[in-house]
């Protein structure tokens, strides 16, 4: 059952993180900022998260395929933000739209990329805090807790680079989600957005294998209904104004435990997304 936050659902005032300094750009912020959570939230969702999240970095963990699969996924990111801006990830401003532990945002700003994450699972955002902090990242990596929309409506055109990887199958409008990606990002920035393709065999794989055969994903992660098909994520895209440009499958082996990507995008699929110059 999708669960609808009002735009009255602050957790501003009953978060126990911090609310100092986290504008982006300030060495040392860290810390994640709380706000308005807007209506395009399914808090039972963001719980299927937050109630792990103190096992976000552990690798044998409930996360474990995230991990696994990171490396690839961020290969696939920095080809095509090279193949469409010029240059790699280095010195870009990047952007990670619902970075849970923040996996993905953290080897972005590893890459050289001055890194934001945002999630709205406060105790997402303080795993990945605690963790950027270990990594000695906080010069040019920080969190916050806000809604995708409301940091697009205050920052229009800030990002060269957003990314939104496995989120867009646990919000309630995804086109919503891709609009403020598209919003964010500056004109020629590459967009890259992971989800699960909707048919028998994702939902023979992604729910019966991942969560029921092989344990890889806690049961419940996935609700079918919500899985995107590439048709619709692209219509999703060119909506909001991108041109599409390439797409590809993120395959699995559990036999011999081997990730690879390849053209078939029948179950787990990424989008490369490019927004217009003019
Ligand atoms: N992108 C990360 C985590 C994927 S798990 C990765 O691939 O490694 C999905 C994440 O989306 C969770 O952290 C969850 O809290 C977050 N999420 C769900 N709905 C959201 C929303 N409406 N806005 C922001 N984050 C959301």
């Amino acid at each position: 059952m999708t669960q609808f936050n009002t735009p009255t659902d602050s957790t501003s005032s009953e978060t126990p993180v911090s609310n100092a300094d986290t504008q982006s750009g300030t060495p040392g912020a860290t810390q994640p900022q709380s706000n308005d959570l807007g209506n395009n939230v399914d808090m039972s969702e963001v719980g299927k998260f937050t109630q792990l999240a103190n096992q976000w970095w552990d690798k044998q963990g409930p996360f474990a395929t995230l991990h696994e699969i990171n490396p690839l996924r961020l290969n696939w990111i920095e080809e095509n933000v090279v193949r469409y801006m010029g240059t790699g990830l280095t010195g870009k401003t990047v952007l990670d739209v619902g970075c849970g532990g923040g996996i993905l945002t953290e080897s972005m700003a590893r890459r050289g990329s001055d890194a934001t994450g945002v999630d709205l699972g406060i105790e997402n955002l303080q795993a990945a805090t605690v963790h950027a902090e270990q990594g000695g990242l906080t010069d040019r990596l920080r969190y916050k807790h806000i809604a995708i929309e409301q940091l697009a409506a205050e920052q229009p055109e800030s990002y060269d680079v957003v990314t939104c990887m496995e989120m867009l199958e646990h919000v309630p409008d995804p086109s919503q989600i891709v609009q403020a990606c598209f919003d964010l990002l500056k004109p020629g920035g590459v967009c890259v957005l992971s989800t699960i393709n909707r048919n028998p065999k994702s939902y023979f794989f992604a729910i019966i294998g991942a969560e029921y055969v092989l344990g890889l994903l806690d049961r419940g992660t996935h609700d079918y209904a919500k899985f995107i098909t590439p048709a619709e994520l692209d219509k999703m895209a060119i909506t909001a104004g991108f041109n599409r440009q390439d797409l590809i499958g993120l395959h699995y082996n559990p036999i011999t435990k081997r990730y690879w990507l390849a053209q078939n995008v029948d179950v787990n699929y990424m989008m490369a997304v490019v927004k217009p110059t003019e």
